[in-house]
């Protein structure tokens, strides 16, 4: 059995941001040499996610409203995990949107359904943080 592991790097300019990243899992894919296999990928952050869907800006703009209705950004005040840092708002969000996705590897490619795609979801950003990338099969 092949295995293989990636760690890929993020800094958003801003707080709360979505990245495609699937032109990157597909490479990492490519570089595993796996035909047959499993893909899993995970936010090594509790303030960030990895999730599958559509790639279209108004889903994405209300996937932002959707979450600021659940868990508002402001006022801090609000949260009691809020002693030292502001950013209970992502650890719930987060929670909404999941850790980790796992995609089939079929005759080398992401075995995708229509419109599927995956991203990286962060919503404490403007500091380095990490996707994990892990591999494996034939
Ligand atoms: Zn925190």
């Amino acid at each position: 059995m092949k295995s293989y592991r990636k760690e890929l790097w993020f800094n958003t300019a801003s707080r709360r941001e979505f990245i495609n990243i699937t032109p990157q899992i597909e490479e990492c894919v490519k570089e595993s040499g796996v035909k047959e296999g499993l893909v899993l990928c995970n936010a090594m952050h509790i303030t960030a996610s990895v999730f599958i869907n559509d790639d279209e800006s108004g889903l994405h703009h209300d996937f932002e409203r959707f979450l600021e209705k659940l868990a508002p950004e402001k006022p801090y005040s609000q949260y009691e995990h809020n002693g030292f840092e502001d950013n209970a708002d992502a650890h719930l969000k987060r929670t909404i949107m999941g850790r980790e996705v796992v995609v089939a590897i079929t005759d080398g490619k992401l075995d995708f359904g229509p419109w599927e795609q995956i991203f990286y979801g962060e919503f404490d950003g403007k500091r380095r943080k990490r996707v994990l990338v892990k591999i494996i099969g034939e």
